[in-house]
């Protein structure tokens, strides 16, 4: 009994030790993968085309009605009354 109490110690401070680890790296490594924020990525690169006009805007720009993307409220206003 007192060995597997020793064995269960051991693999806790195998655990504990493991789970710190990977915490500092990610700590001190973040993945490089991941873009650094305010990067540009692909989605806020995407470009949608006004419903009433055709012009592309950026999807962040665009106003989004319940019938499609417009480039400005006057387009959407035009298109959606
Ligand atoms: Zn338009």
């Amino acid at each position: 009994m007192k060995l597997l109490l020793v064995l269960l110690a051991i693999l806790f401070g195998i655990w504990l030790w493991h789970s710190g680890r990977n915490a500092s790296n990610r700590s001190k490594h973040p993945d490089p993968k991941a873009s650094p924020p305010g990067a540009p990525t692909k989605q806020a690169q995407e470009m949608l085309a006004c419903k009433l006009c055709g012009l592309h805007v950026p999807q962040a720009e665009a106003l989004i009605g319940p019938k499609g993307a417009y480039c400005c409220a006057e387009h959407q206003r035009r298109a959606e009354v």
